[in-house]
């Protein structure tokens, strides 16, 4: 594979994912983004940060991957949906620079996060860099919605410490109203999870008007506690920082005229997990 087009992970480092980017890998021939999705020999990176205390336990290196499958009317980055927006960088140097993190995450009891974008729609690259992370001995992280969590064989999955989940909805209609996509498969992802006790945090992002339906919450707090490997859920108040990509884009954002939920509103959210017996925050 030429490796031309290909950057030096350093210049990727960004204060946080917020920052708009765009078409970093349009220049990569289809078949060469094929097959690096195929090898996981190179990944497509928006950007990665340090520092998350938000994404996983301790202090975080994070990847935020390009390439999702789904259209989130609340998605804050909708630059990463297409993969090619992503920056190519093989998968050595992405291990290379991870390792100069694994003191400092060791110290600080943290680890490395695989966020997006879905990171799954490069499951090649995602299980190749969470086994060399392991292999260093550090924590590792996947931020997923679920739906391609089938791509992983069940060893894959052992080299993953801790999966954050993002639930949507529960009932199927909202669902796709919501993400453009069916949500059978996160929930299949889940029930395998579960069956495998591989730890999970649940993350809910709550918009006024959108996923405040108390029914729906509650029914998907009702799950989680079923499963008994949810270990805690983030319920995130919806914000709008992600407004200007979808400006920037040229896409229609439906939600413009929504403002973050009361914070009364937010712990009643909590308040329907707490009920089912949830570390909930
Ligand atoms: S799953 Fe995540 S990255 Fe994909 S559209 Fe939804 S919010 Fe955006």
């Amino acid at each position: 594979m030429s490796t031309g087009q290909i950057v030096h992970i350093d210049r990727l480092e960004a204060k946080n994912p917020f920052e708009l980017r765009v078409r970093k890998g349009s220049a990569m021939p289809d078949y060469t983004v094929k097959r690096a999705l195929e090898t996981g020999d190179v990944g497509f990176l928006h950007s990665f940060t340090t520092g998350s205390t938000v994404d996983g336990p301790g202090v975080r290196v994070v990847g935020w991957t390009a390439g999702c499958q789904w259209r989130c009317l609340y998605c804050h980055n909708p630059d990463t949906w297409n993969i090619v927006n992503g920056t190519p960088v093989t998968l050595e140097r992405a291990v290379e620079v991870l390792g100069q993190y694994r003191h400092g995450l060791e110290a600080m009891s943290g680890g490395f996060t695989l966020s997006g974008g879905e990171p799954l729609v490069q499951d090649r690259f995602a299980v190749r860099l969470f086994s060399a992370a392991r292999a260093m001995g550090i924590h590792t992280a996947l931020d997923t919605n679920g739906a391609l969590g089938g791509k992983l064989t069940d060893a894959e999955l052992e080299t993953i410490d801790l999966v954050l989940l993002d639930m949507k909805a529960w009932d199927g209609e909202r669902h796709r109203r919501l993400t453009g996509r069916d949500v059978i498969h996160t929930l299949d992802f889940a029930l395998r999870l579960a069956e495998r006790k591989r730890p999970v945090w649940l993350r809910y992002v709550l918009v006024p008007g959108l996923t405040d339906d108390l029914e729906d919450i509650a029914r998907i707090a009702c799950f989680a506690s079923s499963l008994e490997n949810v270990e805690r859920v983030d319920v995130l108040p919806f914000h709008q920082l992600g407004q200007f990509k979808w400006t920037s884009l040229g896409l229609r954002y439906a939600l413009g005229n929504v403002g973050p939920p009361t914070p009364e509103l937010v712990e009643r959210v909590r308040g329907l997990f707490l009920a089912e017996g949830l570390k909930a925050f």
